[in-house]
């Protein structure tokens, strides 16, 4: 097994940074916690502690909401012209291009991936986000209709589009800043309050971000950020009366959990869950094009992408050839630390999900699968690394073709026809994304209409756009974010019926 790289050193601001101490940023103030406890944050390259973070504790959870809920009720932000809204949002995505490289460092060392994707697909999507959200804040209308059981004139009916009230954003570790835009923007651009709780292996860029809050114009208490456990943090959040609204993206179960203890206060709730994407090769594909886009679909961001291509259906005619295809560009792909300039791939974001994902490649083996390429850790090193795995001769029952495994490692399925690899495809509890890759048009589209997932990419994987909604079918989630349909989730509609 080859030698990994050295994690080259960070730069002058980022170690700055580290060096500063972490605090919880409630009603525009950087504060410390009412309790003592910290977590630690390491770099999944070298195992190393990077910082200690707050873990808030139930009484800052109550001054974080006290906080949204009074900026939320006093109006200073709701009742502000959408148009200045709108300025402060792009004001936030100018600031974000200005700190791009501290924040790409940062997201770098703290989630593992290698630099050169924080700063092409994190960074500059997170400021999409907001670039394009911010032009609803604007836009987002009620309507007017005449009650239809009256005669015209009688009445005076229209609808008003508000803001959902205060909204938790409860956020995971796979595109820290990314995921934290995809729910700041929208909640944001409707006009809600908030309170961001990042996941706790990867809190840096935002920490960082609220620094960039004041100088943007925001006003206090508008977005407060929480470090600190799920369990108790994100449950807190959760349970509060004061919170109207949960934001979730993260596993299923805990999605789950999430829905179940929401229901108390009927809180509304959005889900972005896991997933389990088919990547469909008919037979006339590209051979070169398909070997990349199959390996690219799940070695990115290391698998842990909720809509990684982790079952890769092959028409039996291109199987072997596809595969072996496969197999070869994940044994040269380059592993190694985020910061090193050769890396294409880093290490998993933790010690746990590094067992946890060896734990699925070992129950492939004994369940009987054959490991075509990889299939292990570097034991020999203190980064979190697992080598791009290719599994063949594997049934719809094994667990691997079944859970999210949230790591590079593919399996591989024959099939013989269209109708057969759409059930293939379909025989699963997740149904987030697909893609479809063949150059005939008509195959494209019936296997767009027949798999059930939010997303089918054609001859692509992974393309999101922030003006395209995303969102899962199944479990996969409920609702939509980006898009109209992304900030509508952050408002409720109110009928008003005037008698004339
Ligand atoms: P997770 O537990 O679902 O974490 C996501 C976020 O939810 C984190 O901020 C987490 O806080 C918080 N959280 C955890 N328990 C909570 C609770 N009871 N109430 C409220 N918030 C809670 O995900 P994970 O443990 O980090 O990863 C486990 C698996 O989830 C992965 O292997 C993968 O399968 C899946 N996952 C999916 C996505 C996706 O984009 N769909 C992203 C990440 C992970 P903490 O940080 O303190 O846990
Ligand atoms: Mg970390």
């Amino acid at each position: 097994m080859a030698t990994l790289a050295a994690q080259p050193d960070f730069s002058e601001k980022v170690r700055g940074f580290l060096n500063r101490e972490t605090q919880l940023l409630i009603d525009g103030k950087w504060v410390a916690s009412t309790g003592s406890k910290t977590v630690e944050t390491h770099d999944p390259s070298t195992g190393k502690l990077l910082a200690n973070l707050v873990d808030a504790t139930d009484e800052d959870v109550n001054r974080a909401v006290a906080a949204a809920r009074r900026a939320f009720d006093d109006g200073r932000w709701t009742g502000m012209p959408s148009a200045q809204r709108e300025r402060i949002i792009l004001r936030l995505a100018d600031l974000i291009e200005q700190h791009a490289e501290e924040l790409a460092e940062l997201e770098a060392i703290d989630n593992g991936k290698p630099h050169f994707f924080a700063s092409h697909v994190d960074i500059p999507n997170a400021i999409a986000q907001f670039r394009y959200q911010a032009g609803w804040a604007t836009k987002l209308n009620g309507g007017h209709s005449a009650p239809s059981s009256a005669p015209e004139g009688a009445f005076h009916a229209y609808v008003r589009r508000e803001p959902l009230g205060v909204a938790a954003l409860i956020v995971p570790w796979n595109f820290p800043l990314l995921m934290a835009a995809l729910k700041l923007a929208p909640a944001l651009a409707a006009g809600c309050t908030m309170i961001l709780k990042p996941a706790e292996q990867t809190s840096l860029t935002a920490l960082r971000l609220g620094d960039l809050f004041q100088e943007a114009g925001l006003p206090d208490g508008v977005v407060n950020i929480l470090t600190g456990l799920g369990e108790t943090v994100g449950d807190a959040l959760v349970r509060h009366p004061d919170v109207d609204k949960v934001a979730f993206t993260g596993s299923t179960n805990v999605g789950k959990i999430i829905t179940r203890t929401a229901a108390d206060t009927l809180k509304r709730v959005t889900l972005e869950l896991g997933g389990k994407s088919p990547v469909i090769m008919m037979p006339d594909v590209d051979m070169e094009q398909a070997t990349g886009g199959a390996a690219n679909a799940i070695f990115f961001n290391a698998g842990q992408v909720c809509v990684a291509g982790s079952r890769l259906y092959a028409h039996r005619s291109i199987f072997d050839k596809l595969v072996e295809g496969v197999a070869s560009a994940a044994s040269k792909l380059k592993l190694g630390p985020s910061l090193h300039s050769d890396s294409q791939m880093g290490p998993l974001v933790s010690s746990e999900q590094r067992d946890r994902v060896l734990s699925y490649i070992e129950s492939a083996r004994t369940q009987g699968a054959s490991i075509l390429t990889g299939g292990q850790g570097h034991s020999d090193h203190d980064g979190y690394f697992v080598q791009p795995t290719v599994i063949a001769d594997v049934n719809r029952d094994m667990k691997v073709m079944r859970e999210e495994i949230f790591g590079p490692v593919v399996c591989a399925t024959r099939f013989d026809d269209l109708d057969e690899v759409a059930r293939h495809a379909n025989d699963s509890e997740f149904g987030l994304a697909a893609s479809v890759w063949t150059k005939d048009v008509s195959v494209m589209h019936k296997l767009a209409a027949k798999v059930k997932a939010g997303t089918i990419w054609g001859n692509c994987h992974s393309m999101i756009d922030a003006s395209l909604p995303f969102g899962g079918y199944k479990q996969s989630g409920t609702g939509r974010e980006q898009g109209l349909e992304g900030v509508m989730n952050y408002t409720e509609t109110k009928t008003v019926i005037i008698a004339l």
